[in-house]
């Protein structure tokens, strides 16, 4: 970690002795060894927030604007190192990762002005002894697990909502990636979030505290972004407490090029939301169906794009697609593509054996639908096309799934886009565009892609309840 320069960011992960060690997917040489809490601590954890955020919602609105706000520039400041980190332990190029700290701060900021805007409403009362109104109150402890594929900005578009609405927030980040989120709870802490108020903790395993964060009575809200897996099983175990939940699980986005689409952007934002994070992201997209007019077009054209697609360390410049985030993770992404071969699906793009965690940029076509490349997440670097004649077939197959997060499409008919887009059972649609999320739109997913939503001003809204208060007997 000698390429860190401000020591301060690391110093509470970096421990002597036993501990989790976490490793550099480039090269799998040992980072650092990080601190792991037993159950019970975790238990005592909670405690504290719960003392933490009764202090915390006493603050100001505005007290815990300013507070946000410097976090937010110490983080600014501080963009190269913690990069830096997130290249290191997620493999991630570093330009992206650079990205990844902006965009993770941009809610930390927004957020910070939000807070000073929950506003309840006045009700025009019944009858006229009565007064009705509502106040937004925060929800209380806030618990979190967050994935490894954006190690950083999972974290602040969940704990940025609930510090700003009053909660204390506890977060489990991933045992593959947890530098990345001490180092910004350190950069918290100097800006003078108390350490009651948000805390990161590893314990022993993930189920244990998972289990600590869903069934403990004062966590009033969980939140969890992972698999689709994982977060059914959390949602079930929160059910004991009826916790609050947002869920932001897997997705299996399509991305539709229509006959009347522009192909070279159409290529580009396949690139984009295909190849970030090595296709390692939730709103990655995992299916193209390019219609009959442009088919050889599109494929021509993205082939030599895709073949231009540098595979290397994340800390070098020019690496487009960095290692994969574990070696079970090449396995299976590995295995994927073998299967769909096997049922007659051919690779269109220069084929690279690839030593180590890498997985080279893969273009597939005659691919079926019914190929477990296009039925779950693949999560890596590979690109099925199928062929399609039909609108109306199109967007039955793009709903054919359980999930729903994202979907894209390109066409430049502006009856088309209205129609499609009201039809695609997605949470989110991207037209003519591949990278969409911000902080001030609301990212979340429907049917089996979870439930919540995070950024704009739903975001703040899952961490505040909603009281009525009606004062009768009045003059
Ligand atoms: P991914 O495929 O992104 O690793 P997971 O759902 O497996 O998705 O992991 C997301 C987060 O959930 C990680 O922080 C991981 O440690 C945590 N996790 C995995 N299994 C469990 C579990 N049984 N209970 C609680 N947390 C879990």
């Amino acid at each position: 970690m000698k390429q860190i320069k401000n020591k301060t960011l690391l110093a509470s992960t970096l421990i002597e002795g036993k501990g989790l060690p976490v490793f550099n997917p480039f090269d799998n040489s040992l980072l650092a060894t990080v601190p792991m809490s037993c159950q019970a601590k975790v238990e005592q954890d909670i405690i504290e927030m719960e003392l933490g955020q009764k202090q915390w919602q006493k603050r100001s609105a505005a007290e815990r604007c300013k507070l946000l706000k410097k976090w937010h520039q110490l983080i600014i400041e501080n963009e190269d190192d913690l990069a830096m980190i997130i290249t290191l332990e997620g493999g991630k190029p570093l330009k992206e990762a650079l990205a990844e700290v902006r965009y993770g701060a941009s809610f930390i900021e927004w957020f910070a002005e939000e807070g000073r805007r929950a506003y309840g409403n006045t009700i025009p009362s019944p009858s006229n002894d009565k007064t009705l109104l509502t106040v937004k109150q925060p929800i209380g402890v806030a618990a979190a697990i967050t994935p490894w594929n954006f190690p950083f900005a999972m974290i602040t578009r969940k704990a940025a909502p609930a510090l700003a609405a009053g909660c204390s927030f506890i977060c489990k980040p991933s045992e593959l990636t947890p530098l990345s989120a001490f180092a910004v709870t350190e950069l918290a802490f100097q800006a003078g979030i108390p350490k009651n108020v948000l805390r990161m903790v590893i314990g022993q395993s993930a189920h244990e505290v998972g289990e600590a964060f869903t069934y403990h009575p004062s966590v009033r809200k969980f939140s969890f972004t992972g698999s689709t897996l994982v977060g059914r099983k959390l949602q079930m175990q929160c059910a004991s407490t009826i916790k609050r939940t947002s869920m932001e699980l897997g997705g299996n986005a399509p991305f539709i090029v229509f006959d009347d689409a522009d192909i070279d952007s159409a290529v580009k934002g396949a690139i984009a939301s295909k190849f970030r994070n090595a296709g390692q992201t939730c709103v990655c997209s995992n299916r193209f169906y390019v219609q009959d007019g442009v088919y050889d077009e599109f494929v021509t054209k993205l082939v030599a794009a895709v073949d231009q697609l540098k595979v290397g360390n994340g800390l070098d410049a020019e690496t487009d697609i960095g290692p994969v985030i574990t070696q079970e993770s090449k396995q299976r992404i590995v295995e994927l593509i073998e299967e769909a071969k096997g049922r007659g699906a051919k690779q269109v793009n220069r084929e690279q054996c690839l030593d180590g965690q890498f997985v080279a940029p893969t273009v597939l076509v005659d691919v079926e639908h019914d190929r477990p490349l296009v039925q779950g997440e693949i999560f890596g670097p590979v690109l099925p096309i199928i062929r399609f004649s039909e609108e109306e077939k199109m967007i039955e197959m793009a709903n054919d799934t359980i999930y729903g997060l994202a979907a894209y499409f390109y066409s430049q008919n502006m009856n088309r886009i209205w129609r499609v887009a009201h039809n695609l059972e997605y949470g989110m649609v991207g037209i003519n565009e591949g990278i969409i999320s911000t902080e001030v739109a609301p990212f979340g997913g429907v049917k089996q892609s979870g439930n919540g939503r995070e950024g704009a001003k739903e975001g703040l809204e899952e961490y505040l309840e909603t009281k009525y208060v009606c004062i009768g007997g009045l003059d």
